[in-house]
């Protein structure tokens, strides 16, 4: 048995590719394709590593659902203790079905209705993470209206630099992201005179697959010396929020480990006298990403003057984040064989774009018919996936040791055309 660096539950028996005790060819017979299968195990594992960078502190982990928020998947994290970031009242009614307790969940994003707040407040949502000062007012407004206090903490941007790709950086100036360093102190002043709010915390994220630890310490040194002008303004705060964001490896990528990050990040919250607090995280990547894989199977091989194409059945719909971000996904074939020379392909989906393409320049020995794994599949794919090209959605299995589930069925034309209507 090999396991795959980076996968731990992945793993070559003989010349075949297994994920925890399930060999992925007999679950593609089983499901068809595209599919993707999730590992219980990896997931626990990923979110114990939190566990244990946070044993013996006041700590709530939330995970920030968008990252895959098909139900089953947050069942595992709910049952697990998590808490919840939700970003959209579609999420909120997602955990509830999940079985999370309303208490334990966060309700971020730069655009909250006021339907999502009542229907939050109804709830008993634990806190919004408010990210402007108009959000306040309103929040403010919906609150009495119902005759509610919401919880709140207000996101800062504290303008340091990821070091990611652009798309997901969120806490530099120029982003639409949080409540500026500057503006912070008066925006919680203005909170803390609103009669339907009561000011709980403050929260930060940076951004989005975050390979080193100095951002974190500098997010957190900026937070914390906010933490103190607020609280010398006379405005206690419960708890800190130290948002999401950590990297996993999709191609080498040397990300520190959640426990590693936190013990750093916890000794300068010591040093710095703020070690008793309550703190919150929100990761989401890290928790589910390399728990994940895609499988698809080859349709044609397409030789070509200057390139060769893989055609495989899962498309941008599917696996969205190479079309936009030019990310890196590892595609392995499901059955190695060592007697055939590879090729170099650009490995692409059906849809009618030049963008659709999975990997580029891939060296693969594989025929039509046979099966691909796309790896790091577990997060921003499904819960990113689309109809586009009137493509159904793909179906989703949970691997649990020798046991998988259908988690998700395939989506049928049906399900796409139900709240379509002719006009006559
Ligand atoms: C997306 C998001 C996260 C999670 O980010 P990851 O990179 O997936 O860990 C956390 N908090 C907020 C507010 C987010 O928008």
């Amino acid at each position: 048995m090999t396991p795959l660096p980076g996968h731990p539950q992945l793993a070559w028996r003989d010349d075949e590719l297994w994920l925890e005790d399930v060999r992925l060819a007999a679950l593609a017979q089983a499901y068809g394709t595209p599919l993707f299968a999730y590992s219980k195990a990896s997931m626990l594992a990923a979110l114990s590593a939190y566990q244990r960078g946070l044993a013996g502190r006041k700590a709530t982990i939330c995970y920030a659902m968008k990252a895959n928020s098909s139900l089953a998947v947050l069942q595992v994290f709910a049952q697990a203790g998590c808490g919840f970031d939700i970003v959209s009242g579609g999420e909120l009614e997602r955990v509830l079905r999940a079985g999370a307790d309303p208490a334990r969940v966060i309700f971020s994003g730069v655009g909250k209705t006021r339907a999502e707040m009542r229907r939050a407040l109804e709830v008993g949502i634990g806190c919004f993470n408010v990210e402007s000062e108009s959000e306040l007012d309103v929040l403010d407004e919906v609150a009495r209206a119902c005759g509610r206090v919401a919880p709140v903490s207000i996101r800062v941007n504290p303008n340091v630099d990821a070091k990611t790709h652009p798309y997901i950086s969120t806490g530099l100036k120029g982003n639409k992201f949080g409540i500026a360093h500057e503006r912070a102190l008066h925006a919680y002043r203005h909170a803390a005179g609103l009669r339907g709010l009561s000011v709980v915390g403050i929260d930060c994220h940076i951004g989005s697959q975050i390979t080193d630890t100095a951002p974190y310490l500098d997010a957190m040194d900026r937070v914390l010396d906010l933490v103190q002008a607020i609280e010398a303004a006379g405005i206690p705060l419960k708890h800190i929020d130290f948002g999401g964001g950590l990297g996993i490896d999709y191609r080498g990528d040397t990300p520190p480990a959640a426990d590693a990050l936190w013990a750093q990040l916890l000794a300068r919250l010591d040093a710095r006298g703020y070690g008793d607090r309550h703190l919150m995280i929100e990761p989401g990547r890290s928790l589910v990403g390399n728990a994940g894989v895609c499988l698809t199977e080859v349709l044609y091989l397409k030789p070509g003057e200057q390139k060769n194409f893989c055609i495989v059945d899962a498309a941008m719909n599917d696996l969205p984040r190479p079309a936009m971000y030019q990310a890196w996904h590892g595609i392995v074939p499901l059955h190695r064989d060592a007697q055939r020379v590879p090729q170099r392909y650009d490995v692409v989906g059906p849809v009618c774009e030049s963008g659709d393409w999975i990997g580029q320049d891939r060296e693969l020995a594989v025929r039509p018919g046979e099966l691909l794994a796309v790896l790091s599949a577990g997060a921003y794919c499904m819960s990113m996936a689309s109809n586009y090209n009137s493509r159904g959605r793909a179906a989703e299995v949970l691997v649990d040791g020798a046991e998988a589930t259908l988690i998700r069925a395939r989506e049928s034309i049906e399900d796409q055309l139900r709240s379509e209507r002719l006009i006559g």
